[in-house]
């Protein structure tokens, strides 16, 4: 069997993650395997997946998730909902589009939860809060939307099941799904400190810094929090059973993850 060959298409490439979680996860399975970077600049991810040919798996992050949905021969359910693909697989008649982040999301709330019936309030309406969205009303919440620009956040409510909310309503979970907050820009948080009220979750999907000043905020007014290295984790631990059949143990890529943020936090 020949080597497979993995990678991430990405612009800026800087920052990810992914070449450490899948590497690392490749190696703990046995796995023939190489992961490369792809600096794919927007608007060239055709280009980029015709020039690859004998490609096993594409991760996809921005600015190409939405165009990856558009190359894909199949695309699943999941992706075809949330309208974003993080992952483009190989597959005999061409290549199939998944989105395995609101699989990240379930996780990551699971062990939070049971949630079905409770009241979410997400603050975003980019790709990762569609894909929150989602995760969120399988779970079987109501959701609420808050964006800056408020006709991205009609057009998510009403295309995934949500509504449009405020930033002063009443939630069982908050969920930052902006990318406020990271770094380098970390001591910005995308909801006052005065509207954490205790009682709830508060789940921020940037994990760089793992702690962020939100999560912070949260944690000193007596909240619980969930950071988003959760998502990351097990959205790679999909991607790898999407191409491979195998499960990579999640705690083994955690630890690898805190390891690198350590050493090079920003
Ligand atoms: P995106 O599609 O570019 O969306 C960015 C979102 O952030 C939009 O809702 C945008 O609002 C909002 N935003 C940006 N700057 C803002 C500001 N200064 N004030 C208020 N709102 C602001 O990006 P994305 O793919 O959704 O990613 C968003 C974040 O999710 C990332 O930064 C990353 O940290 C996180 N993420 C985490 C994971 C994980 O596995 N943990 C996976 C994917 C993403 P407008 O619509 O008004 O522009």
């Amino acid at each position: 069997m020949t080597r497979a060959r993995c990678g991430i298409a990405l612009h800026p490439a800087g920052h990810t993650l992914s070449p450490l979680l899948h590497r690392t996860a490749y190696a703990a399975l046995g796995l023939d395997a190489g992961f490369e970077v792809w600096d794919v600049p927007a608007g060239g991810l055709a280009a980029a997946l015709a020039e690859l040919g004998d490609l096993t798996q594409m991760c996809v992050s921005l600015p190409h998730k939405e165009a990856a949905l558009a190359l894909a021969r199949e695309v699943s359910e999941a992706a075809r909902a949330i309208g974003a693909a993080n992952t483009l697989t190989a597959r005999a008649g061409g290549l199939a589009a998944d989105n395995t982040d609101w699989l990240g999301v379930v996780a990551a709330l699971e062990p939070h939860g049971p949630w079905a019936g409770k009241r979410a309030l997400v603050l975003g309406a980019g790709g990762a809060a569609r894909a929150v969205v989602f995760a969120l009303r399988r779970l079987g919440m109501q959701v609420a939307l808050v964006n800056r620009t408020p006709a991205r956040a009609e057009r998510v409510a009403r295309e995934l099941g949500a509504r449009v909310g405020s930033t002063g309503e009443p939630w069982e979970l908050l969920v930052n799904a902006t990318s406020v907050g990271m770094s380098p820009a970390a001591d910005a948080t995308p909801l006052a400190a005065a509207l954490l009220r205790p009682g709830g979750l508060v789940f921020d999907t940037v994990y760089r810094p793992l702690e962020t000043r939100l999560l912070r905020e949260a944690r000193e007014r007596g909240l619980a929090v969930q950071d988003g290295l959760a998502m990351l984790v097990h959205q790679a631990v999909e991607q790898i059973r999407i191409w491979s059949g195998k499960r990579a143990d999640p705690e083994l890529l955690r630890r690898a993850a805190l390891d690198a943020l350590r050493s090079a936090p920003r």
